[in-house]
């Protein structure tokens, strides 16, 4: 299957080239012209997880990864469930949480680094450089890092806006050491984002450093999402499966594209609800055509915090190219009182969840009919956002063993000034 380049026709590549540039010309995202269809999706709802993503995967990948090489990428990244938890009799969260960072972005962070590893090693003989250079004001700091975290002749590079994030999310990333480095930037999270952008528009420092980026412009992340969709309804019985209604926490709309694209193999879901914060571009463009994003507000699901979402064009396309029926998709933004009062409704029903989750929930209420049933996607554990959920909900939050032996680790992070110069020297160290 080749990718096409959505904002240059003329660029057409194949998977391994689209996860190791990244982006393609003019910085146009890679994407799919066609969609490929999966055949017996009740036979592959039957199947053991890592057998049924096999299949999945395969049609996307086959001209790049062969059969062994990929039974063995996926054994290494869905090392961990995707759990659909029941809330009530109508309602259930997927829960996405249970990998080493406890995030969703677990899954597309390791299916991207095992896939650049299984392309590094092919091309035998001539070792070829790559550094990932990520800017992180959370979540994705820490998938990354412990994705790519001792693999050979990948260097990681993670910035971060020093003194802005918790101690507990900084220490989720900057206490490994190897090929993980870790720069915290005197500035805001817009000035770490500015410097990525220099680094990529400098293009011998990207030849000389092999440099790649690991956000979900890369196609790989949202390919390793698709799976997880199928998983959910594997997990309802038989004859809820074709009225599920999935909701998609959103940002910067990587994780409802996946979910869209599984829908268009084959996987009977019967609509999406993408559920925004009050950065609600999308939302709002459902309703009136008018692509207009606001000002970037912080909020309470500050993952999600996100008024130009990057992944959009992927789903337009879709829409546009006549694959997925834009009727299908319902925007909903949740201010942040709607959110708090959402995660204590979940916890009368007697489940604890953070913001991101409740956002998606909240999408469900308002729109779930009788005869539906919905899904909404658990994107991370409540103890990432431990003190905010603490404030709302009035309990104690015990931390999971993961965050709470990193906590003890020492920082190895270096502190610069958000200056071009200092990162290169860094980078080219
Ligand atoms: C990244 C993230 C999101 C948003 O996902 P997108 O794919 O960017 O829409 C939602 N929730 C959490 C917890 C996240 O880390």
């Amino acid at each position: 299957m080749k990718l096409n380049n959505l904002k240059d026709p003329q660029q057409v590549v194949d998977y391994a080239t689209a996860v190791k540039t990244g982006l393609g010309n003019n910085q146009g995202l890679f994407f799919p012209a066609k969609i490929p269809q999966l055949q017996n999706i009740d036979g592959l709802l039957a199947m053991p997880t890592l057998e049924r993503n096999f299949h999945i995967l395969k049609p996307l990948v086959h001209e790049n990864i062969a059969d062994d090489e990929l039974r063995k990428i996926i054994a290494a990244t869905y090392a961990f469930p995707s759990q659909l938890k029941t809330i009530n009799q109508q309602t259930h969260c997927l829960e996405l949480f249970h990998g080493p960072t406890l995030a969703f972005k677990d899954f597309g962070a390791r299916f991207m680094a095992n896939c650049l590893q299984h392309f590094a090693q092919q091309q035998s003989g001539q070792s070829e450089k790559i550094t990932i250079l990520t800017a992180t004001s959370g979540d994705t700091g820490a998938a990354v890092a412990h994705a790519f975290h001792g693999l050979n002749n990948i260097n990681v590079v993670i910035l971060f806006p020093a003194g802005k994030i918790s101690e507990l999310q900084q220490k989720m990333f900057t206490t490994l050491s190897d090929n993980i480095r870790t720069v915290a930037i005197k500035g805001a999270f817009d000035d770490c984002q500015k410097l990525v952008k220099q680094c990529f528009d400098d293009r011998p420092l990207v030849q000389e450093v092999g440099l790649n980026s690991a956000n979900s412009i890369n196609v790989s992340r949202l390919f390793a999402q698709v799976c997880y969709y199928f998983d959910a309804l594997a997990q309802l019985p038989i004859e809820q499966r074709s009225q599920a209604v999935v909701a998609v926490p959103s940002g910067n709309f990587g994780n409802l594209c996946a979910g869209i694209i599984a829908k268009t193999m084959g996987l009977p879901i019967k609509r999406f609800i993408a559920s925004t914060n009050l950065n609600d571009t999308v939302p709002r463009y459902l309703q009136d055509g008018v692509w207009a994003p606001n000002k970037t507000v912080e909020t309470l699901s500050n993952a999600m915090d996100v008024s130009k979402p990057n992944n959009w064009p992927r789903i337009e396309y879709l829409i546009e190219s006549g694959q997925f029926d834009r009727e299908l998709l319902t925007g909903l933004a949740v201010d942040e009182s709607q959110t708090a009062n959402t995660m204590q409704q979940l916890h009368q029903l007697g489940y604890i969840s953070e913001p991101h989750a409740a956002v998606a929930y909240q999408g469900l209420q308002d729109s779930l009919t009788p005869d539906e049933v919905g899904v909404f996607l658990g994107t991370a554990h409540p103890a990432k956002f431990k003190s905010t959920v603490e404030d709302i909900l009035k309990i104690e939050l015990p931390l999971p063993p993961a965050i709470a032996a990193c906590a003890q680790l020492p920082d190895l992070s270096k502190t610069i000034e958000p200056d071009y110069a200092a990162l290169k020297q860094f980078l080219t160290a």
